[in-house]
C-alpha cells in the first residue's frame, strides 16, 4: 500500500475472488457460473445495443424495469438494477449499517468486506451444527440483517416462512441475497408488498448466464428503492452499461430458455449428489447451483489441489470450520462425469 492511502482504508481485507487461471484450459467448477452461453436472443440483444455504445446508458433503465415488472409481478419503482449484485448488496450496507449489521457467520465472504468498508459494528452469528441458520437468531435484533438464501457456500436453504418471521420481527432492514434462487428455491419477491423493511437481491449471473455482463437487482418498497437509487445515483447514474441492459432484456425474454436451462442444472445436481456419495462423500442438501462436499479418504485442501493438476478447478475455503470441503459448482453431465473420474482416480492413488 502507498503511503498516499486514507487512514479509513489500512486494514481492508478486500474480497477474493474465485481463481481465473489462463495457464492451461480448466473445467471450472470454481464460481458458480452457469456452463450454458447466454441465449442467441439475449446476444442479438446486446449486439445491436453495440451500435449506440457513443451514447450513454439510460440511468432510469426504463425498457428492462417495464419488463421486470411483468416478469417478476412487481411495480416498476419497486426494482433498481446494479453493475452485478455485488453493488446492490454494496448501496445496503452503505444506506442501512449504521445500527450494525448481523449475517451468517459462514455465509458470502464479501458481507464482511462491505462491513470493513462502512466501519460497521458487526454480529457474525454462526451457524447450527448441520450448517442451516437458525431463524430464532435473527429476531429483534434490530440492525441491518443480511442473509443469502440459499446460503453459501453451504447450498442450504431456509424456507419462506422463517424469513417472513425474521422480516416481521425486526424493526430494521432485512437484506435477502436470492443469488441462486432460481435452482429449485421459493423467492422473497413475494412478500416485498407486505413489509416495508424487505430488499430482495437477485443475479443474472448464475441463472442467467451473463456472469460477464455484470447486471443485478434488488426488490423492495419504492422508499428503500429510492434510497439506494440515491446513493447509486451519488457513485455512477451509468452503473449499468448499455449492452448489458439491452441483454438483460433479452434474456427476460427469454425467460423459458433460462428456466430449462436451471431445470437441467437440478437434474445434473441430484446426480452429482448421488454419485459423490456413492463414493463416501458427505454432500449438503444443495438448492444452490453447487454442492458443498466432503470425505474423510481425502483432506479438503488435497483434493482441491489435485484436481487442479488435473485440469479441474474447484473452490476451496480456508476457514477452520469448513476447511474440509470443497465448493464444486454444477456443470453439464460431460464436466461432471470428467470430474468424478478424476476424484475416483485421486482416491484410487491415496488409498
Ligand atoms: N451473493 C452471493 C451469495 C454470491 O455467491 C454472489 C456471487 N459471487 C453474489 C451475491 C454476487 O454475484 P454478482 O455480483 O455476480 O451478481
Amino acid at each position: 500500500m502507498s503511503k498516499f492511502l486514507s487512514k479509513n482504508y489500512l486494514g481492508l481485507k478486500p474480497y477474493t475472488p474465485g481463481e481465473q487461471p489462463k495457464d492451461i484450459r480448466y473445467i471450472k467448477l470454481n464460481t458458480n457460473e452457469s456452463p450454458f452461453p447466454p441465449s442467441k436472443k439475449t446476444i442479438s440483444f446486446g449486439k445491436k445495443a453495440l451500435k449506440k455504445l457513443n451514447l450513454y446508458s439510460d440511468p432510469e433503465m426504463r425498457y428492462l424495469r417495464d419488463k421486470a415488472q411483468e416478469v417478476f409481478n412487481i411495480d416498476k419503482d419497486e426494482i433498481m438494477f446494479t453493475n452485478g449484485s455485488d453493488e446492490i448488496l454494496n448501496f445496503a450496507f452503505a444506506c442501512y449499517g449504521d445500527k450494525g449489521v448481523a449475517y451468517p457467520q459462514i455465509s458470502y465472504g464479501f458481507y464482511t468486506v462491505f462491513a470493513s468498508l462502512y466501519n460497521l459494528d458487526k454480529t457474525e452469528i454462526p451457524l447450527k451444527e448441520d450448517f442451516s441458520i437458525d431463524y430464532k437468531d435473527y429476531l429483534n435484533l434490530n440492525k441491518l440483517i443480511v442473509i443469502a438464501n440459499p446460503n453459501a457456500p453451504t447450498g442450504i436453504i431456509m424456507p419462506l416462512w422463517q424469513i417472513e418471521e425474521i422480516v416481521k420481527n425486526n424493526d430494521s432492514v432485512v437484506v435477502i441475497d436470492e443469488a441462486y434462487i432460481d435452482f429449485g428455491g421459493e423467492s422473497a419477491i413475494s412478500l416485498v408488498k407486505k413489509y416495508k423493511n424487505l430488499i430482495v437481491t437477485q443475479t443474472f449471473s448464475k441463472s442467467r448466464s451473463l456472469a460477464g455482463a455484470r447486471l443485478g437487482f434488488g426488490v423492495a418498497d419504492k422508499e428503500l428503492i429510492k434510497d439506494l437509487n440515491t446513493m447509486r445515483y451519488s457513485t455512477n447514474p451509468y452503473n449499468v452499461n448499455s449492452t448489458t441492459l439491452a441483454m438483460g432484456f433479452g434474456a427476460l425474454e427469454d425467460n423459458n430458455y433460462y428456466l430449462n436451462n436451471c431445470k437441467t442444472i437440478i437434474a445434473n445436481r441430484d446426480y452429482l449428489t448421488k454419485k459423490l456419495q456413492e463414493l463416501g462423500f458427505l454432500v449438503l442438501p444443495s438448492k444452490a447451483n453447487f454442492v458443498f462436499a466432503k470425505t474423510d479418504k481425502i483432506g479438503g485442501e488435497e483434493l482441491y489441489l489435485k484436481l487442479k493438476s488435473k485440469g479441474v478447478l474447484v473452490r476451496h475455503f480456508t476457514t477452520d470450520s469448513i476447511k474440509e470441503y470443497n465448493r464444486i459448482t454444477i456443470g453439464t453431465k460431460k464436466q461432471l462425469d470428467i470430474l468424478l473420474n478424476c476424484i475416483k482416480q485421486i482416491l484410487g492413488e491415496t488409498l
